[in-house]
């Protein structure tokens, strides 16, 4: 028999879970009521190995695939927590994986496997380009054995709970350039090192409980080890990063989506205004229904978005497309669920306004669902450039 959408990597589900309860809605919402970071559900994460999930057996992970770091996503939002956290180790992970040389795959990944380096932070969104990152302006400019960055960056999350970051920076100027993706190059840089040394974090207070913060850099030196793959060829390989990104997004957003829709079938059942549950209205009943479907197709086109990635093929369409339906379905559902909770649905103790900000974040980043239409009807259907 097929399995069900959320009754695939069984194993793998009921592992996450069982580490999950251990951190009830109480950890989750003294954890956002605080503004803190959940270290130690990171912690519990990283030294049961999900954390590793990507790096391959010989560096000291799991080696497994995209399919099954989406199910660990996944779960975590399903059990009331938030990926948000720590979900950036796993997409950076696979940058590294992919396009690291031999020796910095051997320096840094057995670290990462082990807990003793977080890898949690990409800075590519910068305050003057938005979404347009070929317009970036953060330089890097090689003088002899160090590359020499100057910029800024904004939204840059985690970075003040992890160790190691991806940067993206433009060693070629764009008028030298025949396509304007060309000559950005990315680079790993160890954040300890980079704050006494030319790099400023200035913390973004915002609507989520989301650690996440403006950088600037003033002549802050990186070794030329720290390059990741070729010069000049790095928006190719964050677009690879980028990808799994989405791809993970999308999971989380449809733990998220199931997480609602529990939450709310079960107060809808239990809540009696005029006699009846709630839920027996068919006012209620609908969207909640419609929910669930949305939330069961955008798992199709994610798990599409994992075959493709992990068999290397091309998977852009895939992931822009799993990550707007997946963040599209979580919203509809927290929506109903705010909804038919009433009054409650606004008080912290029941979870669902928390869940609905972090939620919502899913419309605008790691990319606009304008951006995913617009990507979608260029690069997929044919039709004439906008930009
Ligand atoms: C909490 C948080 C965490 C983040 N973490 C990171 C991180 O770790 N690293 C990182 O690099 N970035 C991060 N980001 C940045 C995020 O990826 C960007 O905010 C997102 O890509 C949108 O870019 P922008 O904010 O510059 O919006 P803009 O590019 O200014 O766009 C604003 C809005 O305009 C619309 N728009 C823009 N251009 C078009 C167009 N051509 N057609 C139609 N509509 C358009 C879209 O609706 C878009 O939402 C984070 C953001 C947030 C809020």
């Amino acid at each position: 028999m097929l399995q069900q959408a959320d009754e695939t990597f069984q194993d793998i589900r009921d592992a996450v879970r069982a580490l999950c309860a251990q951190f009830p809605d109480e950890y989750h919402r003294k954890v956002d009521a605080d503004r803190a970071y959940p270290e130690d559900f990171v912690t519990a994460l990283t030294r049961a190995g999900w954390m590793a999930a990507l790096i391959p057996e010989a560096y000291g992970g799991s080696g497994l695939g995209l399919a099954e770091a989406c199910v660990i996503m996944e779960e975590i939002n399903r059990s009331g927590g938030n990926s948000g956290a720590c979900h950036g180790q796993m997409y950076n992970m696979n940058t590294l994986v992919r396009h690291g040389s031999e020796e910095q795959r051997r320096r840094i990944l057995p670290r990462l496997a082990s807990g003793e380096l977080r890898l949690q932070s990409m800075g590519v969104t910068e305050p003057t380009t938005g979404t347009d990152t070929t317009q970036l302006r953060t330089t890097a400019v090689r003088k002899g054995d160090r590359y020499v960055i100057n910029g800024q960056k904004v939204w840059i999350s985690r970075v003040q709970h992890s160790d190691l970051m991806i940067l993206l920076a433009r060693t070629t100027p764009l008028s030298d350039v025949k396509k304007k993706s060309d000559g950005l190059s990315i680079f790993l840089v160890d954040i300890a090192e980079a704050m006494k040394t030319g790099m400023t974090i200035r913390p973004i207070p915002n609507m989520v409980n989301h650690e996440t913060n403006e950088l600037f850099f003033d002549n802050l030196e990186i070794p030329v080890e720290n390059l990741i793959g070729e010069e000049g060829k790095g928006f190719k390989y964050i677009l690879t990063g980028l990808n799994a990104e989405r791809t993970l997004i999308a999971a989380e957003c449809i733990g998220d989506g199931r997480w609602f829709i529990d939450r709310v079938s079960k107060y809808v059942n239990e809540r009696i205004v005029f006699g009846r549950p709630i839920g027996q209205n068919q006012g209620v009943q609908f969207p909640i229904a419609e929910s669930h479907i949305e939330i069961e197709a955008a798992t199709l086109m994610r798990d599409r978005a994992c075959a493709l990635f992990d068999a290397g093929q091309p998977c852009g369409a895939e992931a822009n497309m799993a990550k707007y339906l997946a963040a599209k379905a979580s919203w509809e559902a927290a929506n109903a669920c705010i909804q038919f909770h009433g009054g409650f649905g606004f008080a912290s103790e029941y979870d669902v306004e928390r869940k609905f900000r972090e939620t919502r974040l899913y419309q605008v980043a790691p990319i606009s669902t304008n951006l995913i239409l617009s990507y979608v009807a260029e690069h997929v259907l044919g039709l004439p450039r906008s930009f």
